[in-house]
């Protein structure tokens, strides 16, 4: 059978591979210069690929849809692929998976190479621009001409990593089909604050427990790493939420537990021990929080920071450390597509097959990867979706002939 895979990223290239394995004549056409552009930057260049904790609760999208895609090219099945294919994989004790090389360009060499092992034809800097369908053949239009192909896999990914090759063309091939496309949100993003009480924090790191709050109603919390930037906050923590603040609607809080392994008690404790100490206010949290963090916390409340300790009353240390427990700061956007990593949204997966990934629309079309309404949390999650529906798109069907271990 000829196949067309459109989309050479992690989902086209697995689909690819599956489908070139069971015997079909398999052509990918990739609008880049080059293959898996943007599994090439994933987790800052090194490609977390995997999670060992995989389960569906980490996956946003209709559960049985995605468990049943999950549980066909499992966690294991896609170390074990991999394996196979010469790349060492070590996992961190966060369960996150890596390549031993740290190099997420060795992800996509074996990938690169089993393609060529496998005879299939990749045409890169080719730009899919319509699909048609006639008497059972797909033709696709493209900058390098037409392609015809008797069943069709559309890899073309989301729209989140505009840098790194995020576009909406996918999306509307296949709604030019007669597929929908829901509403599109950024997700696992960078979030914009009110920044006065961020910007002077511009590249200081706190352990810090953060939760979404809509209209004094908490949505969504996390825990971890929080990066202050210079228009609000960053980090795994704030990624975690992410996604609830940008399909979350206007009025949302985010809430900074700065010091979550003590308690208000424990931190007025601390203060009141210093009050004797003969320092200034700007040395009153040294050893607690990280300096500049410390400073700002105080000024936020108006203290002077050249006053002596000494003068904090009962209320003050109250309100420090309510501060410090409760470091508010009113959201006003996220840094959208550009820094997302991932899309939240896309093609209804009712619309296709659990069991196939084909369309329930168009006979012989399959989809996979971020392109279809289902993304996951931070920690390797998004690349095994692409991974296992990407496999389960390359069988065509055939499920017979599943025989990767
Ligand atoms: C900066 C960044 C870091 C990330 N880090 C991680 C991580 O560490 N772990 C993780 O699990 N996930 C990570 N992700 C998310 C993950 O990369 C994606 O979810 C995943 O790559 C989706 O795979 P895909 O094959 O569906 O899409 P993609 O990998 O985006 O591939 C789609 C391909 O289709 C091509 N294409 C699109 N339209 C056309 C067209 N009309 N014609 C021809 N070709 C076309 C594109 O050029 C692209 O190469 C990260 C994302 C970003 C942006």
């Amino acid at each position: 059978m000829e196949v067309i895979v459109i989309g050479g990223g992690a989902a086209g290239m697995m689909a690819a591979i599956t489908a070139a394995k069971l015997k079909n004549r398999v052509t990918v056409l990739e609008r880049a210069e080059r293959l898996g552009r943007k599994l090439a930057v994933t987790g800052n260049g090194r490609c977390n690929l995997t999670n060992i904790n995989m389960s569906p609760e980490h996956y946003h999208g209709q559960r049985e849809f995605v468990t049943s895609v999950l549980n066909g090219f499992n966690l294991k099945r896609t170390l074990s692929f991999f394996r196979r294919l010469g790349l060492i994989t070590v996992s961190e004790p966060s369960g996150r998976v890596y390549p031993h090389s740290d190099q997420a360009g060795s992800v996509v060499d074996v990938l690169r190479f089993a393609l060529s092992a496998l005879k299939v034809n990749v045409i890169t800097s080719c730009t899919v621009s319509d699909i048609a369908t006639s008497g059972g053949t797909f033709v696709v239009q493209t900058d390098a001409g037409p392609f015809k192909a008797d069943k069709l896999i559309v890899t073309c990914g989301g729209a989140a990593g505009t840098r790194a090759g995020g576009s909406r063309l996918g999306y509307a091939l296949i709604t030019a089909l007669g597929h929908s496309c829901t509403r599109l949100y950024p997700s696992l993003v960078q979030i914009k604050t009110e920044n006065k009480y961020t910007r002077p924090l511009k590249g200081v790191r706190a352990d810090a427990a953060v939760m979404v709050l809509s209209h004094g109603r908490t949505v969504s919390s996390s825990f971890g790493e929080v990066q202050f930037t210079d228009y609000g906050l960053s980090g795994p923590a704030i990624f975690d939420v992410s996604r609830s603040i940008t399909t979350g609607g206007s009025g949302l809080l985010v809430k900074l537990d700065l010091m979550r392994e003590l308690t208000r008690d424990d931190l007025k404790e601390i203060i009141e021990s210093r009050l004797g100490s003969g320092l200034t206010m700007e040395n009153l949290l040294t050893g607690t929080l990280h300096n500049k963090l410390g400073r700002t916390v105080l000024s936020r409340l108006g203290y002077s920071l050249s006053a002596p300790v000494s003068m904090l009353s009962h209320d003050d240390i109250v309100s420090i450390s309510n501060m410090i427990k409760s470091y508010e700061l009113p959201v006003t956007g996220s840094l959208g597509m550009d820094g997302a990593q991932v899309t939240a949204g896309g093609i209804p997966v009712e619309e296709f097959n659990p069991m196939t990934l084909e369309s329930r629309i168009v006979p012989g079309l399959f989809a996979a990867g971020e392109i279809l309404d289902v993304d996951g949390d931070c920690g390797g999650y998004n690349l095994q979706w692409a991974w296992s529906s990407g496999h389960l798109a390359g069988l065509l069907g055939d499920l017979q002939h599943d025989t990767e271990n």
